[in-house]
């Protein structure tokens, strides 16, 4: 290898830019650790080394490696784009900038490039997201300057305000008569002027053709070569605001239909109710009477029984509307659990609801006192304990009790009956709702009962719950809040 004036050794070594020296016959005659470890070979291994064996020339992306020739041309020096082999193949793109020398020689100073090819390929990359973001977003996306010109704008503007690209470029929203309000616009850039921004200001635009349109507009500002610029992204929600009317107006009307329903039901109801109540009294005061046989005495009693029937789902139905129109009314006391069984056991036995073939309980404890709705609770509990009646044919039923955390009462009704299969589990609490099948059927009811059942237990502050298995029994539980611990 040639060697170097002192002064320039020092650079020569340090320098971060492979430097080659090339005789006139394109062999590499000096290098310097940085050519080392770019090429990957040792001094040696690159003294000698026909230059065109380390850089590229073939490559067609590439211009021939004019500095091999820089001899015949006029130039002093050159730079160029290349890719130099690494000893292991490997090729790095590469920027030499060739010098030539008074003494022929050529003097080449190789950078790699690769880093800076990856992030302008990033860089496009990048670009072309925004671009295409921009181009097809359906909204409209517009850049204006500070004096409110159009510098640019996508399909979308032309597509929702009706102007040719042509037509906006280089004017304003001024010019073409876009705000239908101009309080509606100050206070829009009042917004951004405090803010820097608005986000979905909902307002009304004019298109070309003199059509209205409602949109949501959002407005940023933003720096463009450093002069600030806005950016506006706007919203036709015409069609939109008309469906929201015309659901406005169906939904109206559907509650209009509901109130008339619920008022008509509950109208209906409380007619049938004042006849009802007349057949029941006779067909009571007839299964006193002593001179009436026992076969005539059991038709009465089906005359009754079917009545009472009918009252209790004319009852539900006036409990459901009143629930439907939120007329519920309630009344709060001190409540003993232990009397609330109690009644809750007469009213059963009175009225001949429980069965020989199925065990009642009561399991007994400390009496519990809240303050609730008693006459609520007392509905509550016979409605489950009517359903577990109706479903259980052997066995028993099981009421317990028992306080919670919160100084409330969870109650627990058990039956061993038909049970209810999964499916139906959370179905059943649903107004109207019932387990299809022969034996519901059989069985009667409406399906109102649990529904009416929740909504009380809610109102009192609480919740209901059911575990059952099909053909071995259900449990519901339903807690309740101290009203004066609410
Ligand atoms: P209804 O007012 O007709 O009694 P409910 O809302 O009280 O209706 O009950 C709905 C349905 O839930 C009943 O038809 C029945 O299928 C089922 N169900 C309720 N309680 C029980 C139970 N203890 N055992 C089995 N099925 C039950």
């Amino acid at each position: 290898m040639e060697s170097l004036p002192e002064q320039y050794q020092f650079i020569f070594e340090h320098v971060p830019v492979a430097i080659f020296r090339i005789n006139t016959g394109n062999k590499i005659v000096l290098a310097n650790p940085s050519a080392q470890s770019l090429s990957g070979y040792t001094f040696e291994g690159l003294q000698g080394m026909d230059i065109g064996d380390l850089i590229e020339t073939e490559n067609p992306s590439h211009p021939p490696l004019k500095f091999l020739s820089i001899e015949n041309e006029k130039e002093e020096s050159l730079v160029t784009d290349h890719e130099l082999i690494h000893e292991s193949g490997r090729k790095i793109p590469v920027q030499v900038s060739a010098n030539k020398c008074p003494d022929g020689f050529l003097h080449l100073f190789i950078r790699d490039v690769s880093q800076e090819q990856r992030q302008s390929i990033a860089y496009r990359e990048i670009e072309k997201r925004y671009e295409t973001a921009f181009k097809s977003n359906p909204d409209s996306v517009a850049i204006t300057d500070v004096a409110g010109t159009f510098i640019e704008v996508n399909q979308g503007f032309c597509r929702i305000f009706g102007w040719s690209m042509d037509e906006v470029l280089g004017r304003t929203a001024v010019e073409l008569d876009i705000w239908v309000d101009i309080q509606e616009r100050d206070q829009m850039f009042e917004i951004i002027r405090r803010d820097g921004f608005v986000f979905n200001f909902d307002a009304r635009m004019r298109r070309k053709d003199g059509e209205v349109i409602n949109v949501l507009a959002s407005f940023t500002m933003m720096m463009l070569s450093d002069v600030p610029h806005n950016l506006s992204v706007i919203r036709d929600t015409t069609s939109r605001k008309k469906m929201e009317v015309e659901l406005r107006k169906t939904m109206e009307k559907a509650e209009e239909s509901d109130r008339l329903k619920t008022t008509f039901l509950t109208n209906l109801s409380h007619e049938i109710r004042t006849p009802m109540n007349g057949i029941m009294g006779i067909s009571e005061l007839l299964l006193g009477e002593e001179h009436y046989t026992s076969e005539h005495k059991e038709l009465i009693k089906i005359i009754y029984d079917r009545g009472k029937d009918l009252l209790s789902l004319i009852n539900n139905i006036i409990e459901v509307s009143k629930i439907e129109t939120k007329q519920t009314r309630y009344s709060f006391s001190e409540t003993s659990v232990t009397e609330l069984l109690d009644a809750v056991r007469s009213s059963l036995k009175l009225n001949g609801d429980l069965k020989p073939a199925v065990q009642f309980h009561i399991e007994s404890s400390e009496d519990i006192v809240i303050f609730s709705d008693a006459d609520r609770l007392h509905q509550v509990l016979m409605h489950l304990l009517h359903n577990a009646l109706k479903f259980t044919d052997k066995g028993e039923i099981r009421v317990s009790y028992e306080k919670t955390d919160e100084g409330g009462i969870e109650f627990v009704v058990q039956d061993t009956g038909i049970g209810i299969s999964e499916e139906n589990q959370s179905l059943i609490f649903e107004r109207f709702r019932r387990v299809e099948g022969d034996d519901a059927i059989a069985r009667g009811g409406a399906g109102l009962g649990l529904a009416i059942c929740k909504s009380i237990i809610e109102d009192l502050g609480g919740t209901i719950d059911l575990k059952s298995k099909l053909g071995e029994g259900s449990e519901f539980r339903f807690t309740v809040i101290d009203q004066n611990r609410r």
